[in-house]
């Protein structure tokens, strides 16, 4: 029987890093395998469904370079792949546990279990359904029925049982059925909840390993009584462990942050480094290495190795290795990923001349506007620094002496730059460091920057004397 994986995002917004990480597992192991890898929209809160989430949830899955074999769009032997569209399956099922005498029909209403909920909180008791409609007899439910009265099916959960199951990365965990609620299956409205259709469909789609987020592992015992209950095989469950904010605190959420996957494209991370990324987030290959291919990785991967604990979210490393990844691209790719990302006012003729000139100190695309805008806005340097440790005088007469120089260069190019500006410098017997400084700080209003030479040549002759024009004002102020 083939490997088969799932990943089954609710459409209540953006897929979070961490739902990206775990598709790429799911995606990974089955490739590995042989298998399939199934998408599956879990869409059956319908009050907490974002409108475009659907189609967001897969087009972000593309972007960052991931696909799966069965889905909403593509369909598959198991179709629909969104549960709105299975409803009557869902129904049926439930059925089938009542039948089964697994399951009922509970007719409480909302008061009577708010009221139920405030008793069993103030006597400090977990909350827990009190099982009042369990002894309904088949007369009285057709008759409450018949009524038109609203019902819900619950689980019939057995009493203290002891039930295990073994988690791929967590090992062997046990409960009591006593620690379990009556859960709803299926609500008023006919829609099943998420542990019903997640049950049914993970069956039905003969989905091999269910491969989560561990903040689902405590849901996990209610759905291992719902396999019991449908006499059904269970699937291998692997929890893998969520992230940590990049300070190291709490799960990572979005109060600390952007944390939607799109969120990271958006800010010019590359999709292979993010893939490398959650590759050796709390994974290694045998060889310890962390650069990897997606091909090398579903080579390696075995989720088996997951480190149960919980991973920080390293954007340190994530820079490091989006700037590897960047200085992978060929100049033309570099040139095509930036595009979103270059600033209308960006002078598109010389985008071959600047991009040497930066690209060794890219870390997110995003940076480019940030390394960039001193060549085409006008910078006011800082006074201060201008002045550093020298006198206004002395500031605007190196300036003018440059001025003058730099007038008469007919040859405007990085070499003769350089050579006429060390001409000054040793000429006027000025001191190099501030000399230099001076000149950068005048021109582009920036302490750092690529090498001052041929950074001025990027400029128009003009531009570069006006620049040193207006810098010597500001000195003189
Ligand atoms: N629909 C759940 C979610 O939003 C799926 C949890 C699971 O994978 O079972 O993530």
């Amino acid at each position: 029987m083939s490997m088969r994986t799932r990943m089954a995002p609710s459409p209540t917004g953006e897929l979070h890093v961490g739902g990206m990480a775990t598709v790429l597992k799911n995606y990974a192991y089955a490739k590995k395998m042989g298998g399939q890898f199934v998408l599956r929209i879990e869409d059956t809160d319908q009050q907490r469904l974002v409108p475009g989430a659907v189609e967001e949830i897969q087009q972000v899955i593309r972007d960052y370079g991931l696909d799966w074999d069965e889905g909403p769009d593509k369909g598959g032997p198991y179709e629909p792949y969104i549960q709105s569209q299975r409803l009557g399956t869902y129904q049926a099922y439930a059925e089938e546990l009542v039948q089964r005498g697994q399951a009922y029909y509970c007719f409480c209403s909302s008061e009577r279990l708010a009221a139920l909920r405030k008793k069993q909180q103030a006597d400090h008791q977990p909350p827990k359904y009190d099982r009042r409609c369990l002894h309904l007899t088949p007369a009285e439910v057709k008759h409450k029925i018949e009524q038109g009265e609203q019902y819900v099916i619950r689980l019939k959960v057995p009493d203290n049982q002891v039930v295990s199951f073994s988690d791929l990365i967590r090992g062997k965990i046990t409960f009591n059925s006593n620690q379990v609620d009556d859960q709803i299956l299926l609500k008023s409205d006919g829609y099943p909840t998420y542990h019903l259709a997640v049950v049914v469909d993970d069956h039905l789609m003969q989905i091999k390993m269910v491969m989560r987020g561990d903040e689902w592992i405590s849901s996990t015992p209610k759905h291992v009584l719902l396999y019991h209950a449908f006499d059904w095989p269970m699937p291998i469950f692997a929890h893998v462990p969520v992230f940590l904010n990049p300070d190291g605190k709490g799960k990572m959420s979005k109060r600390k942050g952007t944390v939607s996957a799109r969120s990271f494209l958006d800010r010019g991370y590359l999709p292979e480094a993010m893939l490398n990324f959650f590759m050796i987030l709390g994974w290694s290959p045998a060889d310890q290495r962390e650069i990897l291919t997606l091909e090398e990785y579903i080579q390696e991967f075995d989720p088996a190795d997951l480190n149960p604990n919980s991973v920080v979210f390293d954007l340190k490393k994530l820079d490091w290795l989006n700037g590897i990844y960047i200085r992978k691209l060929s100049p033309d790719s570099l040139k095509h990923r930036l595009r979103p990302f270059i600033p209308a006012d960006f002078p598109a003729a010389k985008f071959d001349q600047i991009l040497p000139l930066i690209s060794e100190r890219l870390v997110k695309l995003a940076d480019f506007e940030q390394l960039t805008h001193y060549f085409y806005r006008n910078q006011q340097p800082d006074r201060k620094l201008l002045l550093n440790k020298t006198t206004p005088k002395i500031v605007a007469a190196q300036l003018e002496t440059t001025i003058s120089w730099l007038e008469k260069l007919e040859n405007w190019q990085d070499k003769a730059i350089e050579h006429s500006i060390r001409n000054i410098q040793v000429t006027q017997n000025w001191q190099k460091k501030q000399y230099f400084m001076l000149l950068r700080l005048a021109v582009t209003g920036e302490k750092y920057t690529p090498p001052l030479f041929a950074t001025m040549a990027v400029f128009d002759k003009r531009e570069v004397l006006r620049r040193l024009q207006q810098a010597k004002q500001i000195a003189l102020i």
